[in-house]
């Protein structure tokens, strides 16, 4: 049998190398995408979910990722108006502030005319004083600009995105580690080895994208062997979830003294999220967690705004993740360009692409550009599709999320409302696949705490590639922040017990 050459190898699963590998097996091209641990478990699960033009990014003139960005919100939505939906965010506003008024306005004005806007509400202005807006947040702000841009489930994004390349025939290895890569004969050969398994592998394919996000130069330096590699600036971001901080959908934007903003936003139902931070970062990108000087500022950021301030002791749960930014020199960290490069290394007998920096919002587009250049580099195939494609689920329109509720709870009338809301919020139109023909609660299995069932775990290990308790709980769904410690041990119990289970079919 001869041996299988690829056209495409992708390095890393996150919202970049998933959405290369989607967009290019949609295409008609042979893909294979190595993902060393699980999908989105690096920078892809730890953002502030926004899809958003970046209002705070005019200021640093960077109008040609705002206005793609801002492109891009109505796009998103619809391509999977399961996980996506528009929000509005509160600036809050006072004399003396900050940033003037009319800076506000300008930005706001720019935010609304730069492009793409048909179904978002423009910006408008609030009194807080009479605005349910107003009620958690110190009299001092009495009034507030209220502007339209989109939140996200990001690590179910990158899933969907490593589901939909599967399903149109890409070779998608999640947990697998590309040790190293070298150019033989007109070919790349990558060799792997699988972290369950321990087995190795080696693959060929004419051309090798390097999506590895924070680790993009670690793989040029240890799978590529250059020794000198470095393209991108490592910054740290750090978000905390607290009990329900406000009531509404809407959530805030807040500036702080030190000129930089936070985000204080609707979370899960019964939660706030409150982020992000900045900071430079040297050690292994796996390592990232919450440090002790960040808690406090974003305690104490989100305390000048609220009348309740926010205490250490009300923090349920953190996360950080790395931006892989591309390093322009910029002297702060806030000021490294949020916008993406692609490099082409055409070599002798293979070309690589190297992904830097790319945002969710713009990952679409980023896969739409990487396309251009694999297309010059081994011969063009296809057309730009995913504008006007759905991701799985997401095949209703960007407003029908309430008629699909409707719809699953007249076929499934034994489920509580919250948990069809829930349902229809991650799975869209493939909650059925979840529900089959159950026709009570027991019909779906072990309960594991909250409303996860056993039938929606086998889901996500048989569809989604779930391995471990931490996949289900904190990437495919968020209910670690339901589950108790037992019930977390019980999950944890059940997915160990995955391959005899498998095996025993
Ligand atoms: P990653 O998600 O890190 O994926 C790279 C993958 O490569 C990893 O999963 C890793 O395991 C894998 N990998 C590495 N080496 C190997 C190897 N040798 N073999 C196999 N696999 C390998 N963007 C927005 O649009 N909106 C936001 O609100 C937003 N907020 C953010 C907030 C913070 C704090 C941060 C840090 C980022 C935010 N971003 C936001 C940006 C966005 O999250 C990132 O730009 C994006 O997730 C980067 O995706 P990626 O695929 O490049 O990297």
């Amino acid at each position: 049998m001869g041996r299988e050459v690829h056209d495409i190898f992708v390095i890393g699963g996150g919202i970049n190398g998933c959405g290369i590998a989607r967009d290019a097996a949609g295409r008609g091209y042979s893909v294979a995408l190595a993902e060393m641990n699980d999908f989105a478990s690096g920078t892809s699960s730890g953002a502030t979910k926004l899809i958003h033009g970046g209002l705070r990014y005019l200021e640093h003139y960077e109008f040609r990722l705002v206005r793609e960005s801002l492109m891009e919100r109505e796009v998103l939505w619809t391509m999977a108006p399961h996980i996506i939906w528009p929000l509005r965010f509160v600036l809050p506003y006072h004399k003396g502030g900050i940033r003037p008024a009319w800076m506000i306005r300008l930005g706001l004005f720019l935010y609304d005319h730069l492009g793409g806007r048909k179904l978002l509400p423009p910006t408008a202005v609030l009194d807080l004083r009479s605005d349910p807006a107003g009620k958690p947040l110190k009299s001092l702000f009495a009034k507030a600009f209220e502007y339209s841009d989109g939140w996200v489930d990001d690590a179910r994004m990158v899933v969907l995105n490593a589901r939909d390349a599967a399903d149109r025939g890409a070779l998608v290895m999640p947990r697998t580690e590309v040790v190293s890569a070298r150019r033989d004969d007109g070919l790349w050969v990558v060799e792997t080895k699988n972290k369950v398994t321990g087995a190795s592998g080696t693959h060929f394919a004419r051309m090798l994208v390097n999506a590895a996000g924070p680790w993009v130069d670690q793989v040029i330096r240890s799978a590529f062997g250059q020794n000198e590699a470095r393209h991108v600036r490592l910054v740290q971001g750090s978000h905390i979830v607290v009990r329900k901080k406000f009531e509404g959908p809407r959530a805030y934007f807040f500036q702080n003294p030190d000129n930089r903003i936070i985000f204080a936003i609707p979370y899960e139902e019964d939660f706030t999220l409150i982020g992000t931070t900045d900071r430079d970062f040297e050690a292994d990108p796996k390592d990232v967690h919450i440090s002790e000087e960040e808690t406090t500022y974003l305690c104490n950021a989100a305390s000048e705004y609220f009348k309740e301030p926010v205490r250490r002791e009300d923090i349920v749960w953190t996360y950080s993740a790395i931006r892989p930014l591309f390093d322009d020199g910029a002297s702060k960290a806030q000021e490294a360009t949020r916008d993406y490069v692609l490099k082409l290394d055409e070599g002798h007998g293979g070309p690589l692409l190297n992904v830097f920096g790319g945002k969710l919002t713009t990952y679409r587009r980023l896969a739409e550009h990487a396309l251009e250049k694999i297309g010059a580099a081994i011969g063009e195939k296809g057309k730009p599709w995913t504008a006007a494609s759905h991701l799985p689920g997401g095949d209703f329109p960007p407003q029908g999320y309430e008629t699909e509720v409707g719809k699953l709870k007249a076929g499934y009338p034994f489920l509580e409302d919250r948990h069809v809301r829930r349902l229809v919020r991650r799975y869209g139109t493939r909650s059925k696949m979840i529900l089959g023909k159950a026709v009570k609660t027991e019909d779906l299995g072990i309960r594991f705490g909250g409303d996860l069932y056993e039938a929606e775990v086998r889901y996500l290990i048989n569809h989604e590639w779930a391995m471990s308790a931490d996949d289900v709980l904190w990437r495919r769904t968020k209910d670690g922040l339901r589950l108790n410690k037992e019930e977390r041990k019980s999950l944890e119990e059940y997915m160990a017990a995955l391959p005899a289970r498998m095996m025993a079919g």
